[in-house]
């Protein structure tokens, strides 16, 4: 989840045609991120040995391991502004949400459990940026909003559910992609 602009300078580089994200320096890292906010909805983990979905107690999906099934649900975290799909406390984000994912170069390989649609995910499998990208149109997130990419519109807040209940939440949208 980003929270800086995308500048001028930055989109007129197109800096990701020819950039791997392991080279990319922490301006063009950050603006990769395209801001849909998927990362801030509950998920939950299941596999084969371990037996039903809904018998799990929540967890944190940077525990998970991969072949795991990543179910989504449409609970968002309190501190997300859903207009705009910006992250309210992101200086503090870590600390108050221990369980707020942060991608780092480092942690790439565990990018499964990020959305199909996430801009690092797509990058790091060689699908390259969607045409609904910010840094393909001036910055501006309507394109994604538009082709429901981003959560705008689509989610219930983690303060007006029945976490025990969470499975009645699980919803499959988030796994969408464009091209
Ligand atoms: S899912 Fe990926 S691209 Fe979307 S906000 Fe989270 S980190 Fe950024
Ligand atoms: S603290 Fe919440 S709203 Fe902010 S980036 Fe993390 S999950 Fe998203």
């Amino acid at each position: 989840m980003r929270k800086t602009p995308y500048t001028k300078s930055l989109i007129e580089s197109e800096f990701w045609l020819d950039t791997a994200l392991e080279d990319m320096n922490r301006s063009q890292w950050e603006a990769i991120c395209d801001g849909c906010a998927k990362c801030c909805l509950h998920k939950f983990m299941d596999d084969d040995d371990a037996g039903d979905v809904a018998e799990h107690e929540p967890m944190p999906t940077s525990q998970g391991v991969d072949g795991e099934e990543v179910f989504f649900t449409n609970i968002v975290c309190e501190l997300l502004h859903t207009k705009h799909c910006e992250c309210t406390q992101y200086d503090k984000r870590s600390e108050l949400v221990p369980h707020c994912v942060t991608l780092t170069k480092e942690n790439l390989k565990d990018i499964f459990y990020m959305p199909k649609s996430c801009s690092y995910r797509r990058m790091h499998e060689g699908r390259g940026l969607a045409s609904w990208h910010p840094l393909l149109n001036k910055g501006k997130k309507s394109k994604m909003h538009e082709n429901g990419i981003s959560v705008r519109g689509q989610t219930v807040s983690e303060n007006d559910v029945d976490m025990q209940k969470f499975e009645d939440y699980i919803v499959t949208w988030p796994l969408n992609d464009v091209e």
